[in-house]
């Protein structure tokens, strides 16, 4: 390639590129290192007064209300290790609806009366900030006059410290909500939302037997998928730039069909980043486990070790922050979108769920004895009824302008949600629904047809990549998240769904168990099969990508919404609106902001692609398209004066390419200037019309790509982006 273009410069910079590593790893392993930056249990063990502890470490455990009292003590031993440890700022970390991280920093001085500066920090300014709320998305839940937001320190996620080169930062994550109390971020409904199952599953654990009353918490183990591009290339392309997707490039000759990068040889450049990732997470508390190449090439994944839904859900804030921040330093961009390049596999964050409590682990551990199977069997249906019943849910949280690219498209599971139970769960299942009493042994034991079984195994051995919800021996996995998404969405989605099944089943079972009634044993078979009846039809063990399933789901009367503007206004349905205001997760004003919110972004993502194709497509494209036919034409001219035959086809083929891009682009930039009503309907106009027009200008632009001569072409291909290292 001649030329001098942005491209070959990137790809100049890129031959030469060397990273320094500036990590001493033999001298400080990052596992010693685990939570140095965090204001763990231990340290303020070792910090606090033995009953300030005591209240503390009592309130992190159940998630009750913070004593005022001991705030400012707190407060003060927690400023005291943070300047040991270098800060000299705080800030109130919050989980805005955008998804992102927020943050304020303050520092921690005061200017005493005496002319000099002290630093301070009280227990008031610990437990609450304001910052001003007019600047995040409020889906019309502020008045424009009251602007005032506050967060909440939550006291069940750790406070840490955040290192930059040049000074570190106390951070405290906090809940986000406005003056009247509504919650304005991601947070606060997770919070809410693991009450309400822990209240529900209470009953159920007192129903077996187990009245300790210890907290039950849902816990989330979230794989994270994202792509790694040298960021020459990404400067050189504005769609990547700005919207963090390819809007434009042809197919590379190779791509991912030889399945030579899935878990091949991890590059050096990128396990130097991965390392040094894992060891900023470490020092954050963050459990890095797995690291491994994806299936699309530049593709990785990190999975860190499970904890408790709302620590899971920071940390995976921090994980995305932090794979962002240390890909600059060696010359990359993290992409976290779905989608970045079109014909190759996307990205999605699987997000592994189950709840469980000290005295009995994991709940939906099949266990080794009978009795816990039975109690298993029962929190399974509870699941099975509520993935049934409150599918759109499922998917109307997993509804995002990049995940649509993904969910369907035969890379992730579909747009239908369904159960993927494994044979052995499914025929147990089964023989519940049909009257599992037969194999009873009768005389006292359990008489729901499970105790003749062998007890379940902790790995069920079989794998569907196809489903989006999969049971995977003791947890269930939703695979439809998008990789750019907050976990907390769907986190909240399944905790309450979940209590409001458990709630229904524990319900039945005091009725039939009550008084006379039935034995516990026979209630749960009854339970179960009347379960398996109504809502069995949600399990699906096949091959979800094909269009027999396709067919079938319709037949059983899943849902199959493809589309985020189809999707999102489900969460504004009577039933949703319903149990979230019965079990206090979110009101019906606070789902109305959201259902607004997300539109929006939806809205703002279409409206910066449509901009960026325009804008791409006629000054980078457009120009190279015409430098080659000008190269033909002039060629043509010299040809016919010598008398020589010349090649009219392509020149025509340009020609018509040109004038066809030209009036993609026209048609492109008229659909933009249509005025919607509502976000609703601005989201459809996108859907049903921006997007394709954008597909026609891009296919266009690709067949125009496949033909400019080289020297000409001023975008970065898919094969340079995906290929050199
Ligand atoms: P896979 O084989 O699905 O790629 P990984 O090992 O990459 O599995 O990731 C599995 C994830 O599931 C990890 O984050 C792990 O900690 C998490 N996980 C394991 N047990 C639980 C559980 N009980 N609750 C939630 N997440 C869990
Ligand atoms: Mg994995």
């Amino acid at each position: 390639m001649s030329g001098n273009t942005v491209r070959t410069e990137a790809i100049r910079a890129i031959n030469n590129y060397k990273f320094e590593t500036t990590i001493d790893f033999k001298n400080s392993s990052s596992i010693d290192m685990f939570g140095d930056n965090v204001f763990s249990i231990s340290v303020m063990k070792k910090r606090l007064p033995k009953d300030i502890f005591k209240k503390v470490s009592q309130t992190m455990e159940e998630g009750s209300r913070l004593d005022a009292s001991v705030a400012d003590v707190i407060a003060s031993a927690m400023k005291d290790w943070a300047l040991d440890n270098g800060a000299t700022h705080y800030a109130h970390v919050f989980f805005p609806l955008t998804g992102l991280t927020a943050e304020k920093h303050d520092s921690f001085l005061m200017p005493d009366l005496a002319g000099n500066a002290i630093a301070e920090f009280s227990g008031s300014t610990l437990i609450q900030g304001e910052p001003d709320a007019s600047s995040f998305p409020n889906g019309g839940l502020r008045e424009t006059f009251e602007a005032r937001g506050y967060t909440a320190w939550d006291v069940t996620s750790p406070a840490y410290i955040m290192e930059n080169p040049n000074g570190a930062t106390l951070c405290i994550p906090t809940a986000f909500v406005s003056w009247t109390g509504e919650a304005l971020d991601k947070k606060t409904p997770i919070l809410r939302s693991m009450q309400a199952l822990n209240t529900q599953a209470q009953r159920i654990l007192r129903l077996f037997g187990d009245d300790a009353g210890k907290m039950v918490n849902s816990t989330c183990g979230a794989e994270q998928e994202y792509f790694l591009i040298d960021r020459n290339f990404v400067s050189s392309r504005p769609d990547l730039l700005a919207a963090g997707r390819t809007l434009f490039g042809a197919p590379s000759p190779k791509g991912q069909e030889f399945d030579d990068h899935y878990f091949g040889a991890i590059p050096d450049r990128v396990l130097a980043y991965m390392c040094e990732v894992e060891r900023e997470l470490c020092k954050l508390g963050i459990p890095v486990k797995t690291r491994h190449n994806e299936v699309a090439p530049s593709q990785f994944e990190v999975a860190p070790v499970f904890e408790t839904a709302n620590l899971a859900t920071d940390h995976q804030q921090l994980v995305m922050v932090t794979l962002r921040k240390i890909a600059k330093k060696y010359g990359m961009t993290c992409l976290l979108h779905e989608k970045p390049f079109a014909g190759i596999n996307g990205s999605g964050k699987h997000v592994n769920y189950s709840f469980g409590n000290a005295t009995q682990g994991n709940l939906l551990d099949p266990g080794e004895t009978p009795h816990e199977n039975a109690q298993f069997l029962v929190f399974t249906a509870a699941i099975i009824r509520a993935v049934h019943k409150y599918a759109k849910l499922l998917r109307a949280v997993v509804a995002t302008a990049g995940n649509d690219h993904r969910l369907g498209a035969n890379e992730a599971p579909p747009a239908i949600i369904s159960i993927f139970l494994g044979d052995q769960l499914t025929d147990v299942f089964a023989q519940i629904k049909n009257g599992g009493a037969t194999s009873s042994k009768g005389g006292g034991t359990l008489n729901i047809g499970v105790d003749c079984l062998p007890s379940l195994p902790k790995d069920a051995g079989d794998r569907n990549r196809t489903s989006p919800f999969a049971f995977t021996g003791n947890r269930f996995e939703f695979r439809a998240v998008g990789s750019a998404q907050s976990v907390s969405g769907p986190l909240v989605a399944m905790n309450t769904i979940f209590a409001e099944s458990i709630d229904f089943i524990a319900t039945e079972l005091e009725r039939l168990t009550g008084g006379d009634g039935a034995k516990l044993n026979d209630a749960v078979q009854t339970v179960i099969k009347d379960i398996m009846e109504t809502h069995g039809d949600v399990i699906f063990n096949g091959d979800g990508y094909t269009d027999a399933w396709q067919e079938e789901a319709a037949k059983r009367g899943l849902p199959n919404m493809k589309t985020t503007p189809d999707a999102l206004p489900c969460l504004v349905d009577e039933d949703i609106v319903d149990i979230f205001s019965k079990y206090n997760v979110l009101s019906k004003k606070e789902l109305e902001s959201r259902t607004e919110i997300y539109l929006e972004q939806y809205n703002l993502k279409l409206a910066v692609e449509s901009k960026i194709s325009v804008k791409m497509a006629d000054t980078q494209i457009y120009p190279a398209a015409v430098a080659h036919q000008t190269m033909l034409a002039d060629n043509c001219l010299k040809l016919r004066e010598l008398g020589l035959p010349c090649d009219d086809e392509s020149l025509s083929r340009i020609t018509l390419l040109s004038a066809e891009l030209r009036a993609a682009s026209a048609n492109l930039k008229a659909l933009m200037a249509h005025e919607a009503g509502d976000t609703l309907a601005e989201a459809k106009h996108c859907c049903e019309k921006i997007i394709p027009a954008m597909a026609e200008l891009r296919s266009i632009a690709d067949a125009i790509e496949e033909m400019v001569a080289d020297e000409f072409w001023p975008l970065p291909t898919y094969q340079e982006m995906l290929f050199m290292k």
